[in-house]
């Protein structure tokens, strides 16, 4: 095993705090140049800490190095009321949160000044090879002062690996520009370049990637012609608060039982054309509930708007972006789906729950292999009625491969190819009181044109009903009678 560097000795580090307050800065900013990792000893105040003689001078100006965020005087005003209130804003009613924080590029810098001071001062700490990244981050003292006070406010904990609630804060300093001049007298190239492409580099030009790429492996000397530490004339402050729930994803089934609604809301240049959709009849009551603004509906495959779907219906699901409501019961989610139900004699819904992201690859997954069942009123055009030996012959046919080119009506949106899909059974029965009708079941892989294969499309499927029968075939209604994927799991309904 490596030896343990310990790192300077205790009178060591009371001389560097020391050093460190002398330039202006807070006592816990002096601590942190000590590699002092533990939260407790940042979470103290002051005035048992006996670190801080110079507190009545900083009133007037604040900590050179942190510009104030992690100094008493500065704290309890600003945390409390500007960030709190931007997140209670948001009503997010999750347990937990986690926290970023980004900080001003200038606060980078002058931790680097501060580190060139130090060593130049204590020269021994060079020749233990420390680098800069040995003083414990602002970010992490940042936590260690604010996790309390914030998840008192807020009733909520902070998660530190990841919760579903992200609160990002900002924090701005009114002379960042100013003070980051000196990276571009350091290094004018890299900025030259990145001056020229604001438009690219939409964070500003000073990133803190920008500004470690320009610090990193550069000399005292160097860096000291360009920079030199001064007294800020104010301090830092918090900046506009973003809060983010990861999405809630909602699946179930649908059956449809119009020939005059589509899927999801249907734009002709930028105007809707039908009235509503099956995503509209479901996500009008699961957006208020939700407190979402925005949903991304998808489903295992789609029909045309003048076929039904039967049976058990089609899987589908929804992912309510950043919801407000993220506690619920599987029982209000069925409550939800009476309340869905009960609106629309156009649709009816089942299983709906909520699954998980990973849940959410059965529903894309196998789409090529899957098959569907379908049922089909088809009418021949010449008036002439199929023959026993004719619905014999279609009844016996297994596992046709059929040539799909794309279909006519759909060419304008879908690019032209020839797919091969096989349809796996199909069952032909007359209609005595209609001549000329028959129902054909068919059995089929997903993503083939069942219109097509009646009618054949001028042939741009082949084989067709009208070349398997000998005589010209249209198709007059459709509906899906089963979608064979069972998912997601069925939910008993209690009674
Ligand atoms: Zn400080």
């Amino acid at each position: 095993m490596a030896p343990v560097d310990e790192g300077p000795s205790e009178s060591l580090n009371l001389e560097i705090v020391d050093f460190i307050q002398n330039l202006g800065s807070c006592w816990r900013c002096a601590i942190r140049f000590t590699r002092e990792r533990k939260p407790e000893t940042y979470q103290r105040k002051s005035d048992e800490f006996k670190l801080e003689p110079e507190e009545k001078l900083l009133k007037a100006s604040p900590c050179v190095i942190c510009l104030g965020l992690v100094q008493d005087h500065f704290i309890k005003e600003v945390v409390m009321d500007e960030v709190c209130q931007q997140v209670l804003k948001f009503d997010c009613d999750s347990a937990t949160f986690s926290c970023m924080v980004s900080l001003p590029v200038a606060i980078m810098l002058r931790e680097q000044a501060v580190w060139f001071l130090l060593t130049d001062k204590f020269p021994d700490l060079l020749s233990k090879n420390l680098k800069i990244d040995y003083v414990t981050s602002l970010k992490d003292v940042w936590k260690f002062v604010f996790t309390e006070p914030l998840e008192k406010k807020l009733n909520k904990q902070l998660e530190h690996s990841s919760s579903p609630f992200q609160i990002h804060i900002s924090i701005l300093y009114k002379d960042e520009i100013a003070e980051c001049g000196a990276l571009v007298d350091i290094c004018p190239e890299k900025f030259k370049h990145r001056y020229n492409r604001t438009r690219v580099y939409r964070e500003g030009i000073f990133t803190r990637n920008a500004a470690q790429s320009v610090l990193s492996g550069l000399s005292a000397k160097d860096f000291q012609k360009h920079y030199t530490l001064k007294v800020p004339n104010c301090s830092a402050h918090y900046g506009p608060v973003q809060c983010s729930h990861n999405s809630i994803h909602i699946a179930g089934r649908y059956q449809k039982f119009s020939r005059t609604l589509c899927q999801t809301p249907w734009f002709i240049e930028g105007e809707k054309h039908m009235d509503t959709s099956i995503q509209e009849l479901i996500c009008k009551h699961l957006e208020p509930f939700f407190k979402t603004q925005s949903v991304k509906f998808s489903s295992s495959g789609r029909e045309d708007v003048d076929v039904r779907t039967l049976g058990k219906g089609r899987p589908f699901a929804i992912e309510l972006i950043d919801p407000h409501r993220t506690i619920f019961t599987q029982d209000q989610i069925t409550q939800l789906q009476n309340v869905i139900n009960n609106s629309t004699d156009a649709i009816q819904i089942r299983d709906l729950q909520a699954v998980t992201k990973e849940q959410l690859s059965v529903l894309k997954e196998g789409e090529e292999e899957k098959t569907k069942i379908y049922r089909a009123l088809c009418v021949t055009l010449d008036g002439s009625t199929p023959t026993e030996e004719d619905l014999a012959k279609i009844n016996a046919i297994t596992d046709l491969v059929l040539m799909q080119k794309t279909p006519l009506r759909v060419l304008h949106r879908r690019p032209l190819a020839v797919r091969p899909r096989t349809v796996h059974e199909m069952n032909a029965t007359l209609l005595d009181d209609r001549p000329g009708h028959f129902i054909l079941r068919l059995k089929t892989q997903a993503g083939t044109y069942i219109k097509e294969f009646v009618h054949g499309d001028f042939n741009r499927t082949l084989p067709n009903l009208c070349v398997l029968l000998g005589r010209p075939v249209d198709i007059v209604a459709l509906d899906v009678d089963a979608v064979e994927l069972d998912w997601p799991p069925a939910i008993a309904i209690k009674t």
